[in-house]
């Protein structure tokens, strides 16, 4: 397995020669194929004598890889799609290659050296100071929970007195593993401060509910989460107003900007996020809205020492690591071991340059906000939301549940397209995001066409 043969080293070439094709193409968009139909068409892989590449590729050929959705594929516009540059994509399969454990300096110098560019890139739009800094982790869940933690932990060893019960303010519009990760992994109360007219949270609401709560729950307070591009809506929130409320209680502010953190770079919407400069933690996906293969998150303290001291492991075999401490990317989330997920991302980033990226993010925006106004002009249907970002909502007049769901599985059946319904206020709808510059007013239009 490990020896280089003249098959091994074929079945390199044809893996290889597979991924090119893959990236060189436009993508098939694929859908789920029920358990049963799979044990029938793929059956049992695993055996002790093995089955040879040869059969295990076909197998993945015909019926697993077709069993899975691209999440490139122009048409999917559901959750939030991914868009990962050929040359991202391409670099992750070196990544995969080169073996590099990404936790410490002294085992990927040149990983962490590079990737920290990224980073302090990523700083930069957000206007964070020069010593900032953070890691590249998996998702955006984990990038919120470690910010999250990071926060309590400043919090306890910096106050004199300790809350019976520790808080945290956010919204409905919140993503949702934000109050899973409080509620289940760090035991945390979740205050719902009421969103505005366009669902966002702002400074007003946060004192005004922060007024009307008994004085325990008060003193557990220790950070908001502000979101920058809210996943079903793709709403700012009013980060100048929440960042004057923390600053005034010594809340830790958190913004996660897991999807819409990239339109930072785009200076047609850069003034929605005024005030992120004044955020204690920063995330943002890569693999969302940033061009990035899956799965990476930046996340970026304001002083990277508190995320540290928070997160670093103590073992006695780390300690050799610990002395020399130079940046250990391990040390700043919740985790330990780490792929270079950073790299991709970097690799692209330093051919393409910058603003090449900026005007790749315009595009998506230019092209989401047209279908706002096809959507507009369209008798069946009716917006919902003027769109900020390149999230786009809207309804069907006349339909009833059932119909979004018969809808949306007939497109993705006749691999048009992905998409789904989702609620607003209550009611089930459906919406467009638009995170890849390939997908097209076409694209759209073809959607739009269908629920006529
Ligand atoms: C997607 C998303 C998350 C979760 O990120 P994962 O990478 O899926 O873990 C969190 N917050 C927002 C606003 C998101 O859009």
């Amino acid at each position: 397995m490990h020896e280089i043969t003249a098959t091994i080293a074929a079945d390199i070439e044809q893996i290889s020669h597979l991924c090119s094709a893959r990236l060189k193409s436009r993508p098939a968009l694929g859908g789920p194929v029920p358990a049963t139909v799979l044990r029938d068409s793929v059956g049992q892989t695993i055996t002790a004598e093995g089955l040879g590449s040869e059969q295990v590729l076909k197998l993945w050929q015909q019926h697993l890889e077709t069993a899975c959705i691209a999440a490139d594929h122009p048409g999917y516009l559901a959750f939030i799609p991914a868009a990962p540059t050929k040359l991202a994509a391409a670099f992750d399969m070196y990544v995969s290659a080169a073996s590099i454990y990404g936790s410490t300096w002294l085992e990927s110098a040149g990983a962490v050296y590079a990737e920290n560019q990224a980073l302090r890139w990523v700083a930069d739009l957000a206007g964070f100071p020069a010593n900032a800094g953070g890691v590249f982790v998996q998702g955006g869940t984990l990038g919120n929970l470690s910010a999250l933690v990071a926060a309590r932990d400043h919090a306890k060893r910096t106050r004199e007195q300790l809350p019976q019960r520790w808080a945290v303010c956010l919204t409905d519009e919140t993503h949702s593993s934000v109050a899973h990760m409080l509620r289940t992994v760090m035991d945390v109360e979740v205050i719902r401060v009421p969103g505005d007219a366009q669902g966002r949270l702002t400074g007003a609401a946060l004192a005004a509910t922060y007024d009307g709560l008994p004085a325990a729950l008060r003193e557990g307070i220790f950070a908001v989460v502000a979101t920058a591009g809210t996943t079903n809506l793709g709403i700012v929130d009013d980060l100048e107003g929440i960042g004057a409320e923390c600053k005034k209680h010594g809340w830790w502010m958190h913004v996660d900007g897991a999807y819409g953190g990239a339109a930072l770079a785009a200076p047609s919407v850069r003034a929605l996020f005024n005030g992120i400069e004044q955020a204690d933690s920063f995330i943002v996906d890569p693999h969302k809205w940033l061009f990035s293969p899956f799965d990476c998150c930046a996340l970026i303290y304001r002083d990277p020492a508190i995320g540290r001291m928070a997160h670093t492991q103590k073992a006695d075999y780390l300690e050799v690591i610990n002395e020399d401490f130079e940046w250990n990317p391990g040390d700043f989330a919740v985790h330990l071991t780490r792929r270079a997920r950073g790299l991709p991302f970097w690799f692209s980033l330093a051919a393409h340059g910058s603003a090449a990226y900026s005007a790749a993010i315009e595009k998506t925006l230019q092209t989401a906000h047209a279908g706002a106004r096809l959507v507009r002009d369209s008798e069946h249907l009716q917006l919902l939301l003027e769109p900020q970002l390149s999230v786009v909502i809207f309804r069907r007049k006349g339909w009833q549940p059932k119909d979004y769901a018969k809808w949306s599985e007939r497109l993705l059946q006749e691999q048009i397209a992905l998409v789904t319904p989702t609620r607003h206020r209550g009611e089930v709808c459906t919406r467009f995001v638009v995170v890849n510059p390939q997908t097209t007013l076409d694209d759209l239009q073809r959607v739009i066409d269908s629920m006529k």
